[in-house]
């Protein structure tokens, strides 16, 4: 039987953590963090994820500026706002919500966002930085995972991680970051075959899809630390993640829970980038 890895907990440990850090700053310094939002359309997931992070932004002690435009707005709308924000030295971090519009040509929109404000960690320099083992922002989702991990003091090094799924925002980075703690590690996708033969060899699972309840118990090794990074609504309106939880959990040692698991951190690491992030710029 799995022992739950508590995100909601978690996140709260480190937004505390940044909440007293940003206080002692603002009586030190008289400065303080600033996030500044853009959000394209009315997608209620999207609306509802910048309402959280504005919440959360302004609880820690940031200031916060949301920009919402239309969904008919244009690149060069959006890119004009990014470059006021890239110029305005009061502003430490910028993100762009996502998914944008089909017309908006997203990796542009991401390249334009200085690369030391970009606190989603999208910025192809940054990226690249990833990779190549760089003191970088990195990205919000995959840092809160290896969080966790830290956490609960499961051992990473020497492990074999097996990643499902191979996104840019999750998949990818979360491969690269486990590879720097010294796992060995498998990236699986769509056109993986026989995907279950791989994910049985896992001691470490990061499940990144969209499907819900995909992986099965039968998927899983006896033993092993199963991350589910998916958020699906049901026709019900209820909130599953990728992992088949009830079947997963009698076999797993370590299972995130959906919700409460991977997105409370999502969010605590964005702040903990815009902290850095400000920090590099004000002190650096
Ligand atoms: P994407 O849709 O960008 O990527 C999905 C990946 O899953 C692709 O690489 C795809 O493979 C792979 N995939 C799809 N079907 C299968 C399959 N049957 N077998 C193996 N691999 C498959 O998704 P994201 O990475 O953006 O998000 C994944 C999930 O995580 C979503 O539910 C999303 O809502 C959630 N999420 C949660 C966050 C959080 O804070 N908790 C943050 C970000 C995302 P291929 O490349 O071959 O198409």
């Amino acid at each position: 039987m799995s022992k739950v890895i508590d995100g909601k907990h978690v996140s709260t440990i480190i937004r505390e953590r940044i909440k007293k850090e940003t206080a002692d700053i603002l009586a030190n310094t008289g400065k303080k963090p600033m996030l500044a939002v853009i959000i394209v359309g009315e997608d209620p997931a999207s609306l509802s994820y910048v309402r959280s992070k504005k919440k959360f932004a302004a609880e820690v002690g940031f200031d916060s500026e949301t920009i919402q435009l239309p969904d008919t707005a244009t690149e060069a709308d959006i890119l004009a706002h990014i470059d006021t924000f890239n110029q305005n030295p009061a502003v430490s971090g910028i993100l762009v919500q996502l998914p944008l519009p089909k017309h908006i040509d997203e990796q542009k929109v991401i390249s334009t966002i200085a690369v030391e404000k970009d606190v989603d960690g999208f910025h192809p320099e940054q990226v690249g930085g990833l990779s190549i083992g760089l003191n970088t922002l990195e990205p919000c989702t995959p840092a809160g995972i290896i969080e966790l991990l830290h956490h609960y003091d499961i051992p990473v090094s020497g492990k074999h991680a097996v990643v499902i799924g191979r996104s840019n925002i999750v998949g990818k980075p979360i491969a690269s970051l486990l590879l720097r703690l010294n796992a060995t590690v498998t990236i699986t996708h769509s056109r993986t075959a026989h995907l279950a033969d791989i994910t049985r060899q896992a001691d470490i699972l990061i499940v990144a899809i969209g499907k819900p309840h995909f992986l099965t118990a039968d998927m899983v090794k006896t033993g092993a630390v199963v991350i589910d990074v998916g958020i699906n609504r049901t026709e019900g309106g209820k909130l599953v993640g990728d992992v088949d939880d009830e079947g997963v959990f009698e076999k797993a040692a370590y299972l995130t829970p959906v919700p409460g698991g991977v997105g409370p951190m999502t969010i605590a690491m964005l702040l903990a980038n815009t902290l850095k992030a400000f920090k590099r710029q004000s002190f650096a």
